[in-house]
Order: structure tokens, then C-alpha cells, then sequence
């Protein structure tokens, strides 16, 4: 199947996405007016990051935070807000 991705303004009201299975195809980063930096110095890998993250864009390999995925992050913040290290492995900065 071949879907294009519709702009805001072919969208309906209220910015629904009414066709299944193309959440890959919208690149909702750029949404984002806060962005999540991550310490790999700072990081424990626990994975709280992982488990609250609503748009699965914490990337793992092994088990083991690799990054964050910023084509799909929103910026909502809950990782940063939620990462049980004192340091805070991961810090919300303004979107450039
Ligand atoms: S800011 Fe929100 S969307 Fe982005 S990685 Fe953190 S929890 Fe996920
Ligand atoms: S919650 Fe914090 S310490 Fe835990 S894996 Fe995520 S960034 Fe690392």
C-alpha cells in the first residue's frame, strides 16, 4: 500500500490521522518545541525512560540506552521527568 503523507491543512479538524498503521510515516519530531539530551555518562540504563516514553523513541541496543530517536519525540518531557538519577541523565532543552 502506498499513502502519502498529508500536510496540516489537508488534515480534518483537530489534526487527525484517520488512516492505521502510518504512524512511521509522519515524522511528528518536528512538533517538538523542547528537546530531551541524553548523558550516556550520566545514564544507568534502568529503562524508566523507556517504559514512560508514549512515542517509543528512546533507542536500546542490548538492553541498553543508545540515544533518542528525534524524528519521533515529541519533547513531552516525561523521560526527563521521570529518570530516577539524581544527575538527571536526561535534560529538557529549547528546540532550534
Ligand atoms: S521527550 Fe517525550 S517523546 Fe521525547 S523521548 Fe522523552 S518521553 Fe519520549
Ligand atoms: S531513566 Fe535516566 S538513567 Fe534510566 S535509562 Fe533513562 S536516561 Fe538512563
Amino acid at each position: 500500500m502506498s499513502l502519502k503523507t498529508k500536510g496540516w491543512r489537508e488534515l480534518p479538524i483537530g489534526g487527525l490521522i484517520l488512516e492505521g498503521g502510518t504512524s512511521e510515516m509522519y515524522k511528528t519530531g518536528g512538533w517538538r518545541s523542547l528537546k530531551p539530551i541524553w548523558s550516556e555518562e550520566k545514564c544507568t540504563h534502568c529503562l524508566t525512560c523507556w517504559i514512560y516514553c508514549p512515542d517509543s523513541a528512546i533507542l536500546l541496543s542490548d538492553e541498553k540506552v543508545q540515544g533518542i530517536n528525534y524524528d519521533y519525540c515529541k519533547g513531552c518531557g516525561i523521560c526527563a521527568k521521570e529518570c530516577p538519577t539524581k544527575v538527571k541523565a536526561i535534560e529538557m532543552v529549547e528546540e532550534r
